[in-house]
């Protein structure tokens, strides 16, 4: 009894200037002015549509865009970018990236430390920065203390929405143990691999394991969840034909998801899982690459969205070094089928949404990333659709997290009153040309050094100029 109420003193003690404490900031904010910042004589791409606002002007207040017209003072103070007649557009999206996992898998699993991936993590969300991204969706990893890390401003990068570990079963796109770890029977589940130990996946078999694996997730803070819904390309003991997770552990990760206020995304090929998913409310299709346009018509009717990266089925993925050589026949036989994909996905009225899949040693994926910027254009046969990809339909893709999205205060991928500050201040017209963003038809054959894009000049993140290259 003496203890509980030493205990409840102490505690009470503890209490009230911590309440003090989570005042304070909110009367300071309520006096202080938001930052305003003028922006002048810019055209804009507005994330929506296919031509240039032309001579314009945009307010910033705080972190929100206020006004936009021709014509605006400089008010109160406000700091000036003279924008020199360059095009101003949104801040890039990628709707599936994998920051922490940044290494070779084997690298990952025989001479890695989970701080060698948060470290690596910190350069790689810089750098996603530095390219124009100002919001990743993480598809898979340990990315919650980087999260953390840049909305407090501990270190530099994109507005992050993470998923926590991908769920997958037993011999599923997520289970990375080595040929004998798992062992032969349910008793002898064996050794995880270090894609388990880190929380890169979650291998989980059965409803109750499925709904612990997402509420762990959940717990933690994730925007949305991942589980693994068929074969993969870079995973050893799942044939890419195959369909993973029976209907019930599908749905169940749904509802729990939807519970929670959110949703699921699932790393997806064929007809046969995709209807499966739908059939349980999947939202988010990863990869998708070989499904009809039946199944198309279907993800469109249901609002779906289709997050593929195009260089999935590129003549240049044979070249990958992520991809098992037993693989490769099977995918270039794959990627010649599906050569139309990118056409029929808008033919039927599919959203898609720009995704790198960023994964692997820093460099290989910047310079992936940066070519699936050009090989867009070729396969959708338009700039502008690419553009909006990258904006406008990856923003309504991160809105889909509801009450969980952590940045709630305004629209992300368009130019607009009212939306985040997040912008890219650009040499020439991207609309003519995706190369003034980091475009590349060069991967492999690519300087592995990184480089500045030097054609963007200004980016901005709620409201923060973070690279100004203009004086
Ligand atoms: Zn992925």
């Amino acid at each position: 009894m003496i203890w509980f109420m030493d205990w409840a003193a102490s505690s009470r003690a503890a209490y009230l200037p911590l309440a003090a404490l989570l005042v304070t900031p909110a009367l300071a904010a309520a006096t202080e002015k938001p930052q305003l910042t003028l922006i002048t004589n810019v055209n804009i791409f507005d994330g929506k549509n296919d031509t240039l606002a032309m001579d314009q002007d945009v307010l910033v207040e705080g972190n929100l865009i206020k006004t936009i017209g021709k014509g605006l003072k400089a008010n109160n103070g406000a700091a000036v970018i003279d924008g020199g007649g360059r095009t101003l557009m949104p801040g890039l999206i990628d709707g599936h990236a994998h920051v922490a996992i940044n290494a070779h898998f084997g690298t990952v699993e025989t001479d890695m430390e989970l701080p060698d991936l948060a470290i690596n993590s910190v350069r790689v969300m810089e750098r996603f920065l530095m390219d124009g991204f100002t919001s990743v969706r993480d598809m898979g990893g340990p990315v919650f203390a980087t999260k953390r890390a840049i909305d407090s401003g501990r270190i530099v990068g994109p507005r992050l929405y993470p998923s926590g570990a991908f769920v997958s079963q037993t011999s599923g796109h997520g289970d990375f143990r080595d040929r004998a770890d798992a062992g032969y029977t349910r008793q002898a589940r064996g050794d995880l691999s270090n894609f388990e130990r880190f929380g890169i996946g979650n291998v989980a078999d059965g409803v109750p394991e499925v709904l612990r694996a997402v509420r762990l997730n959940l717990r933690l803070g994730a925007t949305q969840i991942k589980i693994m819904a068929g074969g993969g390309g870079s995973s050893r003991f799942d044939p890419i034909d195959t369909t993973q997770y029976s209907k019930a552990e599908v749905c169940a990760a749904v509802e729990a998801a939807k519970d929670w206020g959110t949703y699921v995304g699932a790393h997806v090929f064929n007809d046969r899982s995709v209807n499966r998913l739908l059939d349980c409310g999947v939202k988010s299709f990863e990869h998708a690459f070989f499904i009809s346009e039946e199944t198309m018509k279907r993800i469109a009717k249901e609002g779906g969205f289709v997050v593929p990266q195009m260089w999935g089925i590129s003549p240049d993925l044979a070249r990958n070094p992520l991809m098992p050589a037993a693989k490769i026949p099977e995918v270039k036989a794959l990627g010649q089928q599906y050569k139309d994909f990118g056409l029929n996905l808008l033919k039927n009225n599919v959203k898609v949404v720009f995704a790198s899949d960023y994964v692997g040693v820093d460099a290989d994926a910047e310079r992936a990333r940066r070519y699936e910027l050009w090989w867009r254009t070729q396969t959708f046969d338009s700039t502008f659709e690419v553009l909006k990809q990258l904006t406008s339909t990856g923003g309504e893709l991160l809105a889909l997290s509801g009450p969980r999205n952590p940045y709630k205060a305004g629209k992300l991928g368009v130019v607009e009153e009212g939306a985040y500050a997040d912008l890219l201040l650009v040499d020439g017209n991207p609309l003519k040309d995706i190369k003034l963003i980091g475009g590349t038809d060069k991967w492999f054959d690519a300087d592995p050094e990184y480089k500045p894009i030097e054609t963007i000049r200004l980016i901005m993140k709620d409201g923060k100029v973070y690279k100004n290259t203009l004086n």
